[in-house]
């Protein structure tokens, strides 16, 4: 058989020898090339043996596909400085005493988790579920580690629920800094209270740091971040939460003007007309030549809904086009005109939102960094959601966010 030599690569022991399982695992037993340890009581270097504390098995990287595990025995010393003269187990770098894996091992596992899930990971690695979850909590803590973080630039603020259909919502605070996501906290429920007290939590030295707050339209985290952060800092409505209000008015009236199609056009011409929901909630630049056609015809039966899809448009343009917040605001203005002397109904609900929020919405045009990672945060924890059959834990819905965003540079 051809034989190759691998290196462990742990530092401070020796292999005594390696034994296969019935089952196939791999058992080294190794023992501590290091001399002394501190006493856990004095705290000094010591080097009287005092034998040997029970073997211990740690699971550790698999070797050619064989689960792998180090087996020591670790030394004990005695202190002869201490009364009682305590007796301390030396422990190794390479090994956490509580943990009943490598810390190799455990980064691996980690790395492992990263857009994974516990389920997942725990079949492919043959290892407990209760161990995996055991791993993440000794690596991630459950809530932000501000002492990590040296700025904050642009807060996010967002609700998103955790279970489809129910009123369970968390709040989702994010950071964007460097063109990076960084998860602040997962808050249970969307109160005032709740959020403004978790931004009250961050330390002076960042909170001097925050420019802007990109914020759901909801008046719970406007006042919060205004009691919080001030007139200093500037408060904008996340333009794709605006986005999703006038496009919502657009499909009301769409399903409205396809039921009237379905009662007066032929059976035949009304088939004619499939797919239109999803052909008109797209970009318009994205569209297939065939399904311009399905929106020609469509326009043809209903008029009002081809000005309707243009004003659509056009306010979504205004957001796209590098404009002054000046210029913006002239330029909404004049579009808000357009939609009353359209004559159009379907849009009212979005004028009057559009007015009560007006200052934070085209405050978006001061700075325009600050769209667009909340709602690609909110895509990817709905993906942890999906993935994870709902985690209806908040802390650990942080570890995982946490996980997924910085894995890879924790781990690689
Ligand atoms: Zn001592």
């Amino acid at each position: 058989m051809a034989r190759f030599e691998i290196s462990l690569d742990i530092p401070d022991i020796n292999i005594k020898k390696v034994d296969t399982t019935k089952k196939g695992d791999r058992i080294l037993t190794v023992v501590s090339t290091v001399e002394g340890t501190h006493c856990h009581k004095c705290g000094r270097a010591i080097t009287n043996h005092y034998g040997h504390g029970g073997p211990i098995k740690l699971r550790h990287l698999s070797i050619l596909g064989m689960k792998t595990y180090i087996r020591i025995c670790p030394t004990r010393y005695q202190c002869t400085h201490c009364a009682g003269k305590p007796v301390t187990t030396q422990t190794l770098n390479w090994y956490d005493p509580r943990s009943p894996h490598t810390k190799e091992y455990e980064e691996h596992i980690m790395l492992e988790m990263v857009n994974s899930t516990v389920v997942d990971v725990s079949i492919k690695e043959a290892l407990g579920y209760k161990a995996v979850m055991g791993i993440i909590h000794r690596h991630i803590d459950t809530e932000v580690s501000w002492k990590d973080i040296e700025r904050l630039d642009v807060v996010g603020l967002d609700e998103i629920s955790l279970k489809k259909g129910h009123k369970d919502f968390v709040t989702i605070v994010t950071a964007r800094i460097d063109e990076q996501t960084k998860i602040l906290a997962v808050l249970k429920g969307r109160k005032k209270e709740t959020v403004k007290e978790f931004l009250s939590s961050i330390p002076k030295r960042l909170k001097k740091t925050v420019n802007a707050v990109c914020s759901d339209m909801y008046d719970g985290y406007v006042n919060a971040a205004t009691e919080v952060f001030g007139k200093d800092v500037i408060i904008v409505v996340d333009r794709f939460h605006v986005a999703k209000l006038y496009r919502k008015d657009l499909d009301g009236l769409r399903k409205k003007e396809m039921k009237r199609l379905e009662k007066e056009l032929s059976e035949k011409e009304y088939k004619k007309l499939n797919g239109v929901m999803w052909i008109l909630r797209k970009n318009m630049k994205e569209l297939t030549d065939e399904e311009l056609k399905i929106l020609k015809r469509l326009f043809r039966h209903s008029p009002i809904l081809e000005i309707a899809y243009k004003l659509c448009n056009e306010l979504t343009d205004i957001f796209e086009d590098d404009i002054s917040k000046s210029v913006a605001t002239r330029r909404i203005n004049d579009w808000k005109k357009q939609v009353k002397e359209s004559g159009l109904k379907c849009f009212n609900r979005f004028l009057s939102t559009l007015d009560k929020y007006w200052d934070k919405i085209v405050n978006y045009f001061i700075n325009r960094q600050t769209s667009g990672f909340v709602e690609g945060m909110n895509n990817k924890i709905k993906v942890i959601k999906r993935r994870c059959y709902g985690i209806l834990n908040v802390k650990h819905l942080f570890q995982r966010i946490y996980l997924d965003l910085e894995g890879y540079s924790l781990y690689v």
